[in-house]
């Protein structure tokens, strides 16, 4: 699969398996499990996931579902805002690394701006790196002026910054992706199919049958055309799982590119990162 480099020579794939709602309810573990288990089998090389998610019940099936494959998929996990202090952000990554029963994340940001003090953060990052814990940090859900702010702090931030965008939500088009371009820093979109809202869209159902493709390939395969973008959808159902994963094989010529844009139209000007 194709992939972008770290300043650290990691290898960050395009495609991996989001985790958001998963191991909330005992009821849905099983077909979770299964679904993540399913995806790694098919090939995604990686799983993004969070403490807040299921309140660390998703990294538990995260490791449940690595446990004993030859190859460990790449991991990105995300750390609460109110845990990321100097000390805390350190004791998160531990109670992480034993939940999903790994020595070590190989992409760890900060979930979203707020709480501890960036600086403090960022050292505590500096700190697990060198420990060896996690392999390279970033943040999520900071916009082009938060960016900077980061930037200023900590010239070695660069792996990643997970947003929300997608073909209905392209805000960061304006001014945050040609920011993270020119750094080369990898965008990781995060509810590449507006959860589930975009699929019933006249214009994207119209286009994805005229290519041959389901809306949420379509919808997949245009953020994969993005350069610098990776996305991480997430699908509690094999099948599900598995057509994401053929939105690598869609071919998008000029003309289907314009009709999205037609469609779904870049920003005219700034708009707030939205966030979900
Ligand atoms: P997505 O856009 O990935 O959509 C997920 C929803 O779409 C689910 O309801 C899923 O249902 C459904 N779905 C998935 N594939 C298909 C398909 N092929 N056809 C029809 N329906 C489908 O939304 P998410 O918000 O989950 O975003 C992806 C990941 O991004 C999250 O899981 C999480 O890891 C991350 N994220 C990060 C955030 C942050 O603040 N940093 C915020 C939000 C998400 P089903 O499971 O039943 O298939």
């Amino acid at each position: 699969m194709r992939s972008c480099k770290l300043s650290s020579g990691a290898s960050l794939p395009v495609l991996g398996l989001g985790t958001w709602r998963m191991g909330e309810s005992p009821r849905r573990r099983a077909e979770e499990l299964d679904a993540l288990k399913f995806g790694l089998d098919l090939g995604y090389p990686m799983i993004d996931t969070a403490e807040r998610y299921g309140d660390g019940g998703a990294e538990e099936i995260v490791g449940e579902a690595i446990a004993g494959r030859g190859t460990c998929p790449f991991i990105v996990r995300k750390v609460y805002p109110h845990n990321a202090s100097r000390v805390c952000t350190i004791a998160a990554c531990e109670r992480s690394l034993k939940r999903m029963r790994i020595e070590r994340i190989d992409l760890y940001l900060l979930h979203w701006r707020g709480g501890a003090r960036l600086e403090e953060t960022f050292e505590a990052f500096h700190r697990l790196r060198d420990a060896g814990k996690i392999g390279d940090f970033g943040v999520s859900n900071f916009d082009a002026g938060d960016m900077e702010d980061a930037a200023r702090l900590d010239r070695g931030l660069n792996a990643s910054n997970q947003v929300l965008y997608c073909l209905s939500r392209r805000g960061p088009e304006h001014d945050l992706l040609p920011w993270m371009r020119e750094r080369s820093i990898p965008l990781m979109a995060y509810s590449p199919l507006d959860q589930g809202g975009l699929l019933g869209k006249s214009a994207l159902k119209k286009l994805a049958g005229e290519i041959g493709c389901t809306p949420a390939q379509l919808a997949i395969a245009w953020l994969l055309a993005q350069p610098g973008v990776v996305t991480i959808p997430k699908s509690s159902s094999r099948a599900r799982v598995k057509e994401n994963l053929a939105a690598l094989d869609v071919k998008l010529t000029p003309q289907i590119l314009s009709e999205l844009d037609r469609a779904f139209p870049p920003p005219k000007g700034k708009q707030p990162l939205e966030m979900l």
